[in-house]
């Protein structure tokens, strides 16, 4: 298990259960992975919930929905269906949950979703997560079941001459030695890629370098260019941090003063003077409309309309001071973070936030087998999860599986542990089909494996050359932020382009700037750099070549507008040609992006998404005449749509948002 955060803990502790001898490889001490970060909660309906008329079927709906269609279907619906078993696994060993007076796990509402559907523990889910499964490999680690491998790194894997892989080759952070793992599957658990963008809310590990080693290695990588970039984080000079979703669950709105830059104390200004521009775009879902959305219309309003509250560093006002104790309380964990690194009590005064790198809705290619009987994963078979490499597997943010075009909050963590959970009989039957044990080939396989990555850090070692590894990355990371998050122009991309091929010449004349054999965090970092320019050429060639907007990918040159009522068409033909226009649209990028390594750069292909359970339909948050399109799309163009629509399908809100 390459990696201890919350997938990698998850199956570690379901592969012990079931008898299977694990190593889990991480960099960090897995309590310190990114996961202990992870702020607002976790979502699955629950008997509260339901009483509110939610269901798995309008979580799973509000997934793919949210997800703007990308998302193959049967995954997601397994995993929205073992939603409140996950959450009750996690209750029971312990996660400290919060509480309703009546003694029930309390819920949030999230964004992109009309429910209260997220349990949460403070504002520090992630962290009480990861603690209760820590405690759980801990105790498999006792009875030998589970070894543990913290300041290790992953530098690739071991593949046989039958193209199976066999384990993979870790370098010990401290002494620097270099070994091989013998292992019959090596998982991959090893979180997102936010450094490519430079500053990110991800924790500084987060270089998506071992998932590029095993996509340099032969597996595929999918949807690279969907990159979540969540609306509320606090700017800073080194990183940027996360306020989470949760404080607008919690009641927190977002508004900038109508006045540009208006130099008033914000909390004498009166009501009618201020702008909450969400919820005045978009009344249905407020402040909670997914995070796509917000984020490009933070943007909007600090770019295009001048209203930010500052005028050379663009945010807006995210205020909770109109928030009873209670809710502070619930907050407390992320309260403090704005404190400390903002130097202001967001009790009294409402913070100044602006959108950040978040999240990779892309990552490693991996398969599925569907159930036929309830069209969700047949579940135990070795299928689920595997990439294109035999006995090799992808789980968490690592993965590219669940959340389509754009994550709803809190489904990562439930995607992370659903996952990790279902390694256990996925791995069971995968072992039962090998005829032979990793343990049984010759040493020589895995000595290569060794010598290939000694031969590695020996070339980058003996490098000479006036460029520096820190620099390269900081101009990565402003190219990529600048030209392949919120707003996307080709023009751009290919300017992005060009400036990683220009880097990934200069990086070969970036020496190491410690040669040293104990410790050197500079090899690491350079290492990892070589791996991040590889990615970047991928979410950014994924980027150019997909010529539409869906989700997080916005390339305002690809919009199709809502309609016009002030307009001579009547508002049906407008809708029946917004309708032709969204088909055809569908009809070419409804497709699952493929990335495959060459020696040229990445080569891309496209393949079907299952939406056999819930046929695509367009996404009406704030669209302009939503009633007349969806009315319009229902009896002309749904039928050809794809599924017929399930039978427990919800009546959706039409026009949401209007
Ligand atoms: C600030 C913040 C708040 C968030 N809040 C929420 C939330 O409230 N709800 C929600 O659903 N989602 C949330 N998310 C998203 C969620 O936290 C992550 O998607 C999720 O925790 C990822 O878990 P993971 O197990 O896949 O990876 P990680 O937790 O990132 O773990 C990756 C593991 O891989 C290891 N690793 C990586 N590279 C290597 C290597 N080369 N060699 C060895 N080991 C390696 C690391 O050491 C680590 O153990 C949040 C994200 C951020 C940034």
């Amino acid at each position: 298990m390459i990696g201890g955060g919350l997938a990698g803990l998850a199956g570690a502790m379901k592969l012990a259960e079931l008898g299977i001898g694990v190593d889990v490889v991480s960099m960090t001490p897995v309590k310190r992975s990114h996961s202990v970060c992870a702020q607002g909660g976790i979502n699955s309906v629950n008997a509260t919930t339901r009483a509110q008329g939610d269901s798995e079927h309008l979580h799973f709906d509000d997934t793919v929905y949210g997800g703007d269609f990308l998302n193959h279907q049967p995954p997601v619906k397994e995993m929205t269906d073992w939603g409140p078993r996950v959450i009750d696994l996690l209750d029971r060993l312990g996660v400290p949950f919060n509480r309703t007076p009546e003694g029930h796990i309390d819920r949030r509402r999230f964004g992109g979703t009309l429910y209260k559907r997220t349990a949460f523990a403070g504002a520090t889910t992630g962290q009480q997560l990861l603690y209760s499964l820590d405690e759980q490999v801990r105790r498999w680690e006792s009875e030998g079941a589970v070894k543990l491998y913290e300041w290790w790194e992953f530098l690739g894997t071991i593949v046989d001459d039958g193209g199976v892989c066999r384990g993979c080759v870790i370098q010990d952070m401290f002494s620097m030695e270099i070994r091989a793992l013998k292992a019959d599957a090596v998982v991959m658990a090893t979180g997102g890629c936010g450094l490519i963008f430079g500053k990110s809310t991800m924790s500084m590990i987060c270089t998506g370098g071992a998932n590029s080693r095993v996509y340099q290695e032969g597996a595929k990588y999918a949807n690279g260019e969907f990159i979540q970039v969540h609306p509320t984080a606090i700017p800073g000079q080194d990183k940027l941090r996360l306020m989470s979703e949760s404080a607008r669950g919690e009641g927190g709105r977002v508004w900038v003063p109508r006045t540009p830059q208006d130099k008033r104390d914000p909390r004498s200004i009166p009501e009618k003077e201020r702008y909450y521009f969400l919820e005045e775009r978009y009344p249905t879902y407020g402040n909670l409309v997914p995070r796509d959305i917000a984020t490009r219309e933070i943007f909007d309003v600090c770019a295009n309309l001048g209203l930010s509250v500052e005028k050379d560093d663009f945010c807006v006002y995210l205020d909770l001071t109109h928030l009873p104790p209670e809710a502070h309380h619930k907050l407390e964990g992320i309260l403090a973070i704005y404190e400390k690194f903002a130097g202001a009590d967001p009790r009294v005064a409402p913070m100044k936030i602006f959108p950040a790198v978040h999240y990779s809705m892309g990552g490693i290619w991996v398969d599925y087998e569907k159930d036929a009987k309830t069209g969700g994963l047949k579940l135990g078979s070795p299928k689920n999860q595997m990439t294109n490499v035999p006995g090799l597997y992808a789980i968490g943010e690592a993965d590219y599986q669940y959340h389509g075009a754009n994550r709803l909050g809190a489904n990562s963590l439930l995607s992370c542990i659903f996952a990790g959970l279902i390694m256990g009989p996925t791995l069971e039957n995968y072992f039962k089909s090998l005829k032979q044990s990793a343990a049984d080939l010759p040493a020589s396989v895995f000595d290569r494996g060794v010598k290939k990555h000694k031969d590695h850090m020996d070339r980058l070692a003996a490098r000479s050359g006036n460029e520096n590894a820190y620099k390269l990355h900081d101009e990565l990371g402003k190219s990529m932020t600048a030209n392949c998050t919120v707003v996307r122009y080709n023009d751009k991309i290919k300017q992005t382009l060009g400036k990683i091929d220009e880097l990934s010449q200069r990086y070969q004349h970036a020496p190491l700037a410690d040669t040293g054999k104990w410790t050197n965090q500079n090899l690491s970092f350079t290492r990892a750099l070589g791996d991040m320019l590889v990615l970047a050429k991928v979410i950014a060639m994924g980027a150019l070549q997909r010529d539409e907007c869906r989700g997080a990918h916005y390339k305002p040159d690809f919009d199709i507008q809502g309609l016009d009522p002030g307009s001579k068409e009547n508002m049906t033909t407008q809708a029946r040609r917004w309708c032709d226009d969204f088909k055809r649209r569908n009809d070419q990028w409804l497709k699952t992006t493929v990335a495959i390594h060459t020696t040229d750069g990445p080569m891309l292909s496209y393949e079907d998404v299952d939406t056999s359970l819930i046929p695509p339909r367009p996404r009406t948050y704030g669209l302009k005449g939503a009633e007349e399109i969806m009315r319009i799309w229902k009896t002309e163009f749904q039928a050809d749509a794809g599924a017929a629509p399930a039978a427990k399908a919800p009546s959706v809100p039409v026009g949401a948002g209007l």
